[in-house]
């Protein structure tokens, strides 16, 4: 099941205007006051830079936001019953606490009702919502410095063991070396071409695909394998101007990115992979050309695989590399994609009047 995010520009609108329609699309995420909300929350409304969007509420929480006691984000149509109301403010009195199946019986609360309610209403058990808390505000508080054990105790474990176990299986690198440990920033950005996910770590940008936003926890376990690190929901200042570069690359008013970029393959792949980043906007170079750049020549095969292996779509323009004859070659976002990226660019490059000077790249492959 495609779960689609609107525009920033629309879910921006939207959350202003109080937009009930939106309510249970996206849910917004106040940086300032660590609360989510629905787009209709009444509160006042915090300035664009402090806050940020998400598709469900496991994201939300996972980001370590807790949902807003005014709109009760998590309460869609506003008819919650009274039970689980009761038992969502009963995590918020203690997030970090466990409720085992006995507390919630004392509370007159059935565990398989509460799991099935939570199940159908939010995609989820009430046991993954409450997990999905205690490892957001977790992990808060590790990126802080706070210690492990102590994070590990305050989370309910009674060993660390058991802590670093279901910290990992969320966020990939146990919390051991959470403070000095690197982590990258995730979230999907919407194009014209279907929704991507982007990654950054402190440094820059690792990180652009294709993606589909079918189950956020099983992406970020093929992520972090792919870039090595641990991966969060969230958001930092790579990924805003990520997303502002892309919304103008997309609306023809942006040929060249400087969102920084982390890099990380073989010295090949690189060599590739910079050859890549020097093929101007609205052109096409060959994989034979590119094979040639690097000092490999008829290493055709070699250079497209590299070129496949390319993490940051886009950006780095692998969609510029095409067959002699003209043909596409590959593309891991799909042909129509490349196909659609190109015809972009040709068209925003032709329509720019003083396009008229002799092409780069068909000079250097003289
Ligand atoms: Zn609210």
């Amino acid at each position: 099941m495609m779960r689609r995010m609107p525009t920033t520009a629309e879910m921006d609108r939207a959350f202003r205007a109080r937009d009930t329609s939106y309510n249970g699309v996206f849910f917004t995420a106040v940086k300032t006051t660590g609360i989510f909300c629905a787009p209709s929350c009444p509160a006042r409304k915090p300035a664009a830079r402090n806050v940020e969007f998400f598709g469900t509420i496991q994201e939300s929480l996972l980001a370590g936001y807790r949902p807003c006691k005014r709109c009760k984000p998590m309460n869609v149509d506003g008819r919650s019953p009274e039970w689980v109301t009761c038992l969502m403010a009963r995590v918020e009195s203690a997030p970090m606490a466990r409720l085992r199946d006995a507390d919630l019986r004392a509370m007159s609360v059935e565990p398989s009702r509460a799991r099935r309610h939570f199940l159908r209403h939010y995609g989820m058990t009430f046991q993954a919502f409450h997990r999905a808390r205690r490892l957001g505000l977790a992990l808060k508080q590790l990126r802080k410095g706070a210690d492990m054990d102590g994070v590990a105790w305050d989370c309910g474990y009674e060993s660390t063991s058991g802590f670093r176990d279901a910290f990992a299986r969320v966020f990939g690198e146990p919390p051991g070396r959470g403070r000095d440990a690197s982590f990258a920033v995730a979230r999907w950005m919407e194009s014209p071409v279907g929704p991507l996910v982007a990654a950054a770590t402190t440094e820059g940008v690792c990180l652009l695909e294709f993606a589909d936003r079918r189950a956020l926890e099983s992406q970020l376990v093929t992520l972090r394998k792919r870039i090595g690190c641990s991966i969060v929901p969230g958001g930092n200042e790579h990924l805003d101007l990520l997303a502002d570069e892309l919304a103008h690359y997309f609306d023809g008013k942006l040929t060249r990115f400087t969102a920084p970029l982390v890099i990380s393959g073989t010295p090949f792949q690189k060599s590739v992979w910079n050859r890549l980043l020097e093929i101007p906007y609205g052109e096409t170079l060959s994989y034979e050309a590119l094979a040639r750049d690097v000092s490999r020549p008829g290493a055709q095969r070699a250079v497209g695989t590299a070129n496949g292996a390319n993490r940051i779509a886009i950006v780095i323009p692998c969609h510029r590399v095409v067959r002699k004859s003209g043909q596409l070659g590959g593309y891991g976002g799909g042909l129509w994609r490349k196909q659609h990226l190109l015809d972009h660019e040709r068209a925003v490059h032709n329509a720019t009047p003083d396009n008229a000077s002799p092409p780069l790249a068909d000079a250097r492959a003289m």
